[in-house]
C-alpha cells in the first residue's frame, strides 16, 4: 500500500492563523516541511481518511483526482478533519460527475449527524453514501478491511481511529487520540493483528500533556514501546508522529526530526509517502 500524507496539523494550522509565536515565526520562516495544513490522509489514491477544509489545497498540491476516490473514512467531526460545507459541492449543479460515479463516507453516529443536511442532496442523486462504522467490527471498504477503534478524545466529536489492510499490510492511523482504551488492548490480545505502520497523534510534541484527548512525543514512545512488546507490531514496524499543534514544545520540524528518532519515531509532512 502507499500511504501519504496531505495535511499533518492540528486546528490552527502550523504555522497558526494570526500566530506570532517563536514556534510559528521560525516555521514560517523556513517552509517547506516547517508548513503544516490540517489533517488528511490518503491510501494507494483512492482511500481518503478524513476532509479538512484544506482538502481542496491537497488535491491540487499533490496531483490528486477526487473522481479516483469512492472511499472516505472521517475520524470525528472536529473541524480539523472535517469541514461539512464542501461536502454540499457534490450536488448536481455544483460537480459534474460520470453516471456511475458514487462516493461512501463512514465514521461514527456523531459524523453522520454532522453530515446528514449537507449529503442529503448527493445521496438522494447517487452520487453519495454514507455508513455508520462501529468500533471492532471489521467492514469490507473497496479492497481494504478497516477496523474503527474507539478514540480517547472529545466524545462528542464521535471520534474513532482505524486500522486499514489490504490482507497482506496493515496500517494504524491513531488521530486524534489519547493513550489507546483498555478494550482496544483488550481486542488486540484476541485478534492479535500485526500492523507494518503505524501512525500516531503527537500534537503536544514534548510538552507535557496537560489534558486528556491528545498525546506527545513520551506517549507515542510508550504506545510504541507496548505495541512491540504486545507483539502487535516489531522493530521493522514504521511509527510516524503526526498532527501536530503551533503550542508543542520542540514542534518546528527541523528540531523535532531528530528529538523523536532517538524514541524511535519518524516525523510527518505534508505530502510525506510511505510505502507500507
Ligand atoms: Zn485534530
Ligand atoms: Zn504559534
Ligand atoms: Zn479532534
Amino acid at each position: 500500500m502507499l500511504f501519504q500524507y496531505l495535511g499533518t496539523a492540528a486546528a490552527e494550522g502550523v504555522p497558526a492563523l494570526w500566530c506570532n509565536c517563536e514556534r510559528c515565526v521560525r516555521s514560517r520562516e523556513i517552509g517547506g516541511r516547517a508548513l503544516r495544513t490540517r489533517s488528511q490522509a490518503i491510501v494507494d489514491g483512492a482511500l481518503l481518511i478524513d476532509f479538512p477544509a484544506d482538502t481542496l489545497g491537497h488535491l491540487y498540491r499533490n496531483g490528486l483526482d477526487l473522481l479516483n476516490v469512492r472511499d472516505c473514512l472521517i475520524t470525528h467531526t472536529h473541524g480539523d478533519h472535517l469541514y461539512p460545507e464542501d461536502f454540499s459541492m457534490l450536488r448536481a449543479g455544483y460537480a459534474h460527475v460520470p453516471p456511475d460515479y458514487r462516493i461512501t463516507f463512514r465514521g461514527s453516529e456523531a459524523v453522520r449527524d454532522a453530515l446528514a443536511g449537507v449529503l442529503a442532496q448527493p445521496i438522494r442523486e447517487g452520487s453519495a453514501a454514507f455508513e455508520v462504522i462501529r468500533p471492532f467490527e471489521p467492514a469490507a471498504v473497496g479492497r481494504y478491511t478497516v477496523t474503527a477503534y474507539p478514540a480517547i478524545h472529545d466524545p462528542n466529536a464521535g471520534p474513532l481511529f482505524y486500522g486499514i489492510s489490504d490482507g497482506e499490510r496493515t496500517i494504524l492511523y491513531a488521530h486524534d487520540t489519547h493513550f489507546f482504551h483498555d478494550d482496544v488492548w483488550a481486542y488486540w490480545r484476541e485478534q492479535r493483528p500485526h500492523f507494518d505502520f503505524v501512525s500516531l497523534d503527537c500534537t503536544n510534541a514534548c510538552l507535557p500533556v496537560r489534558y486528556i484527548g491528545h498525546m506527545g512525543l513520551p506517549e507515542n514512545a510508550e504506545v510504541r514501546r507496548r505495541m512491540i512488546a504486545e507483539g502487535y507490531a516489531d522493530e521493522r514496524t514504521v511509527f510516524v508522529s503526526n498532527h501536530f499543534s503551533h503550542n508543542g514544545t520542540n514542534v518546528v520540524y527541523d528540531d523535532f526530526v531528530p528529538i523523536a528518532a532517538r524514541e524511535g519515531l519518524l516525523v510527518s509532512y505534508d505530502g510525506m509517502k510511505i510505502e507500507v
